[in-house]
């Protein structure tokens, strides 16, 4: 696959911003005046909302296409918004939208995607592809696959979190090492982080945008209103253009890499002692089972069970106790400590399954 960047602009991440829908003529004219010379590249607005639940505002229709013509021709801005089906590509085209992007909920059904790529076949247009709305990594490959096929190129990815049940402080969880594994199938692509909708609120935007160019991201897509609180969707999450300018400088944009002698001097130090404790927790750890294995055998002797549920929970109560005492989160401590248990009943399950003992 030779997948091409959307602009030909590089050196500094694509910046997107714009309000989650089109609401009338007047906030989204305001909204893209607002943020000329912020270093914006790309104007979002939706014009189709896709709403988890019915009768919420779903947005303005083809009748806020014509507005969004009017931002280019007002401020010079490229424009993208959201496509879920044939009728939103053949209208959102001859509006001369000049991105276009695939939502969560359409990435997740197969039959859409394809929908959407038949009917950009022959057309040259950049398209952006959110992740599923589930932790699949494969559907959102397969959603690349299809638009590519379709003869699309220039294609980009927009990781907008996860939906989850339960606690969490997130709307949508990022789980970040799901698109890192995606760019390592798919070196070229460019990966671009929604942190609006991963957040869902205001006070941690700030905090995920950094942490996605800690990570090298690729861009950022923000949801920007003229007055958040009576946005007609995604009102929580939504900041003011003054806001969205303070929070764009305090950014830090992180270099891929440098050629500086004394800092690769100093990295290849901190990481010659990073390979050596590596190299200590593996070998404890292959002690750790070989006793495990030994374990196996007297229970197996005895005919007694592996799995000690007390035992299990002492061990894991003392680890994330002792975890949290020396700076390890208890979400790192109880999955490692689940892993390493985990581990442990294989070792000692291959010691009494086997015969010549
Ligand atoms: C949006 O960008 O406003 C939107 C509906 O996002 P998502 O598809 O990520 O839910
Ligand atoms: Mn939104």
């Amino acid at each position: 696959m030779e997948i091409k960047q959307i602009f030909d602009k590089k050196d500094s991440p694509i910046i997107i911003a714009g309000p989650c829908s089109a609401e009338t003529e007047e906030q989204v004219l305001e909204t893209a005046h607002a943020l000329v010379g912020q270093g914006v590249d790309l104007f979002r607005s939706g014009i189709w909302k896709p709403r988890t639940r019915p009768n919420s505002f779903e947005g303005v229709g083809v009748v806020g296409l014509p507005w969004l013509k009017r931002v280019k021709e007002e401020t010079g801005l490229k424009v993208t918004t959201e496509v879920a089906g044939r009728e939103h590509v053949f209208e959102a085209l001859k509006a001369g939208i000049d991105v276009l992007w695939l939502g969560a909920r359409t990435t997740v059904n197969p039959f859409t995607v394809q929908e959407v790529a038949d009917a950009l076949k022959g057309v040259d247009i950049p398209v952006m592809i959110k992740n599923p709305v589930n932790p699949d990594l494969e559907l959102w490959i397969g959603a690349i696959e299809r638009i590519y096929n379709a003869g699309i190129t220039r294609i980009a990815v927009i990781h907008r979190g996860f939906s989850h049940h339960g606690k969490t402080i997130y709307r949508n969880v990022p789980f970040w090492q799901i698109p890192i594994d995606l760019k390592e199938k798919f070196p070229d692509i460019e990966i671009i982080c929604d942190n609006s909708h991963i957040c869902g609120r205001r006070d941690i935007l700030q905090d995920v945008a950094q942490r996605a160019m800690n990570l090298n991201f690729d861009g950022l897509m923000t949801e920007v209103h003229p007055r958040p609180d009576e946005a007609w969707s995604d009102a929580k999450q939504q900041v003011t253009p003054a806001r969205y300018k303070e929070m764009m400088s305090q950014l830090v944009i992180r270099k891929a890499d440098t050629d500086n002698k004394e800092y690769k001097h100093h990295i290849d130090h901190l990481r010659h002692e990073i390979d050596e404790i590596d190299n200590d927790i593996m070998n404890l750890l292959s002690q750790r089972m070989r006793i495990a294995e030994r374990i196996g055998e007297y229970k197996k002797r005895n005919n007694i069970a592996i799995l000690q549920p007390n035992r299990w929970s002492e061990i894991l109560e003392t680890a994330v106790e002792k975890g949290k005492s020396k700076g390890l989160s208890e979400e790192f401590t109880s999955i490692m400590f689940k892993a390493i248990h985990e581990e442990s009943i294989n070792h000692q399950e291959r010691v009494m399954n086997a015969t010549d003992l």
